[in-house]
């Protein structure tokens, strides 16, 4: 639905802060419908943000030589297919080995779908159908972000979601992945609704992928895509902004350059806005309640350990668990010995726990030797709100601001976490206000 289409001036200068998957899909878009005057600046000297391929030299190696930093899976959507055919992708994609939980108390492994459990097999598969078709609802393209009004009302934490559903199968099942995958060590009090909205991804796929999880890669790194959409555009990498004043026109200035704009998308994160932005009552006080977690990444080269695996760690042992510990390992290259490590971060964990924790896990895994290769990249992660606050319609409010001084917000907070959900999000916003 687009609302202003009365308005439509192909030689409007527009602004995009941020060269994430979001920020190049809203200049993609907007490439598409005629403009011509956009202008994406990033703070970092690459661009993909979340999605960040390293490359590594292994001359034994058959494989790709390619791990990934950020984004692991490639998940579906019509608009990524799209942008990897016009920009030349690989068809085939290189699929990761299936998802295993890994039993920390009796080290077995098995599929999620057969961890211990009082239901039978028919038991497992009605829950696991019931489940299905209870995120068809929350499965629609068509319905970006947290704009379905229904999310507001799913601000229960989802333990108790799921048991009043009658899903507590799926609960054991799913949850040690959502968590591994988004959630860490907020796995009590993150609301309903953002659960609902990442397992919503897996309903994108087929059955067989929803049962195995073995979902792909794109050959030449998943960052391949968006370093090959950002050449067509014009940007300006390096440039960390430092302020933005709204006028007759928008100003936005780095140390090095100034630019004057008609219409700004944010796609950073909204603190760094309320940081050098004139923000307005409204948005200081919506985005100053946004809250943010932090993972990490950590590759290392480990001797011992099973080739091809992916696992998601479950702990049935008698003590808990640091907050710092990984939540899932898998290995990058098949017979690389090179491993990823997933764990969340609180605001006292350091560099070395990191390790030691990820040397814990390998010694528990059975390996014998780690060896970290670099520093563990550490991001800021997934941008929520209270369960007050989504009960209290922050998203509506949030939605209000579009368009207010010319400004639009499209990122993680807006669209969801994941690649299909920031692509699909800055596509709704120009499709809407452009
Ligand atoms: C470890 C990890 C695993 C993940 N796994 C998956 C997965 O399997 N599948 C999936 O679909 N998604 C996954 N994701 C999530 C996905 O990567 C993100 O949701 C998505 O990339 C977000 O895109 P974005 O453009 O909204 O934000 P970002 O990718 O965060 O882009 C924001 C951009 O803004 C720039 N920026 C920030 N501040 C400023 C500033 N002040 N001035 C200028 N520029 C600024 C940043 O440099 C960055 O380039 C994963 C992410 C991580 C970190």
């Amino acid at each position: 639905m687009r609302i202003n289409r009365l308005t439509y001036e192909p030689s409007i200068r527009i602004g995009i802060v941020g060269a994430g998957c979001t920020g190049l899909t809203a200049a993609e878009e907007l490439h598409d419908l005629g403009y011509k005057n956009i202008t994406i600046i990033d703070a970092k000297n690459r661009v993909g943000g979340k999605t960040y391929s390293i490359r590594y030299a292994d001359a034994s190696l058959q494989a790709r030589g390619i791990y990934e930093g950020g984004t692991v899976w490639l998940l579906p959507s019509p608009l990524y297919k799209k942008y990897r055919k016009r920009y030349g992708i690989s068809p085939s994609l290189h699929v990761m080995p299936r998802v295993q939980v890994f039993d920390l108390g009796t080290g077995k492994v098995s599929s999620p779908f057969l961890v211990e459990s009082k239901y039978s097999l028919l038991g497992r598969l009605w829950q696991l159908r019931k489940f299905f078709q209870e995120l068809d609802k929350y499965t629609l393209y068509s319905d970006p972000g947290y704009i379905n009004p229904t999310y507001r009302g799913m601000n229960e934490s989802s333990p108790q979601w799921f048991n009043k559903q009658g899903l507590d199968f799926i609960r054991d099942a799913l949850m040690p992945i959502a968590n591994a995958a988004q959630f860490g060590y907020l796995k009590q009090e993150a609301s309903t609704a953002y659960v609902i909205r990442l397992l919503a991804l897996l309903n994108r796929c087929n059955f067989l992928k929803k049962l195995f999880l073995n979902m792909p890669q794109l050959q030449e790194g998943n960052q391949e895509l968006w370093n090959r959409l950002a050449a067509t555009h014009h940007l300006c990498l390096g440039q960390t902004i430092e302020r933005v004043s709204r006028g007759q026109t928008i100003l936005v200035k780095t140390a090095s350059n100034q630019w004057e704009f008609e219409r700004l998308i944010w796609t950073a994160p909204v603190d760094d806005f309320l940081g050098v932005a004139d923000a307005s009552r409204a948005e200081a006080d919506i985005f100053s309640r946004v809250r943010t977690i932090k993972r990490a990444v950590i590759t290392c080269k480990v001797e011992g350990l099973p080739a091809n695996i992916f696992y998601v760690i479950r702990n049935t042992l008698n003590q808990s668990l640091p907050t710092s510990y990984p939540l899932a390992i898998y290995e990058v290259d098949p017979g690389s010995k090179i491993y990823n490590f997933y764990p969340f971060m609180d605001e006292t964990t350091t560099v070395e726990e990191l390790e030691s924790n990820v040397a814990d896990c390998v010694k528990k895994l059975g390996g014998t030797q780690v060896t970290p290769m670099g520093q563990p990249l550490i991001w800021k992660w997934f941008s929520h709100f209270s369960a007050e606050d989504l009960k209290d319609g922050i998203y509506q409010r949030l939605e209000m601001l579009q368009g207010n001084q010319n400004t639009y917000f499209a990122n993680e907070m807006t669209a969801g976490v994941s690649v299909p959900y920031g692509m699909e999000y800055a596509a709704y916003l120009v499709e809407r206000f452009f």
